[in-house]
């Protein structure tokens, strides 16, 4: 772990591999803009079909580099045993700890994969817990300032969405980058669909949420709070 390391921006996920299907675009747009970013993964990946754990560290650091994330650790949470117990909570409210996040991004929290599901609130409630001054964790309080949810496979209206035109391509490679995942192997065949078919998935609803708002491709969030504009006149997205 890198010590000293702070983050503007740190998404949680369940699995590696999930940040880059809900908002590995937007991790990268905030990158090139300068922010520093960061991936807590709660598994290692010891339950997947295809590969090893240690293939999925390999490949996840591989698609940080990709996605200009500046840190990225796995915990070890039991892969497909997510849950929002006391314990896990102090784990990831070490980590916000350490990392200073002023945004959080989490999955939404309604999913078909428990473990997905699961994440939101335990990650909720670890922010929470990290802004607790008397609680000792080893690093001064920190509560992030902002929490949205990353609300790629929910069926739900975001609320926003990140343009991710100029950066699709370079999230796909790093999807792409989980070879033991996704390349053609005769292993799971049935489960795993060729890359293009991929491809023309992940394309399918990046392309879906930008026609929301008028862009190619765009990654959808829900944020719990209003709204708050100062000018209507730099609203974006046409109405009519
Ligand atoms: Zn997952």
């Amino acid at each position: 772990m890198a010590d000293g390391f702070h983050a503007d921006i740190l998404a949680i996920a369940a699995h590696r591999d999930d940040v880059e299907q809900t908002c590995g675009g937007t991790l990268l747009k905030m990158a090139e803009r300068g922010y520093r970013t960061a991936v807590l993964d709660l598994t290692q990946g010891e339950m997947g079909t295809r590969g090893s754990s240690d293939d999925r560290a390999r490949e996840a650091a591989e698609a940080a580099r990709i996605l200009k994330v500046g840190w990225r650790q796995a915990l070890d949470i039991p892969d497909g045993c997510v849950q929002n117990t006391y314990e896990n909570r102090l784990k990831i409210a070490r980590v916000i700890r350490q990392l200073r996040p002023r945004v959080l991004i989490l999955p939404y929290w309604q999913a078909r994969h428990p473990d997905h599901a699961n994440v939101s609130p335990l990650g909720y409630e670890a922010a929470f817990l990290a802004g607790l001054s008397k609680l000792d964790l080893g690093a001064q309080p920190h509560r992030p300032f902002k929490i949205i949810y990353a609300s790629l496979y929910a069926d739900v209206r975001p609320t926003f969405v990140i343009d991710i035109s100029a950066q699709f391509e370079t999230r796909f490679a790093a999807l792409m980058a989980y070879r033991s995942q996704y390349e053609d192997q005769a292993t799971g065949s049935g489960l795993f669909p060729r890359q293009a078919e991929i491809r023309e998935r992940i394309a399918a609803m990046a392309g879906y949420y930008g026609l929301l708002a008028g862009v190619r491709y765009a990654e959808p969030f829900v944020q719990k709070e209003v709204g708050l504009m100062e000018d209507l006149l730099t609203i974006p997205v046409q109405s009519i």
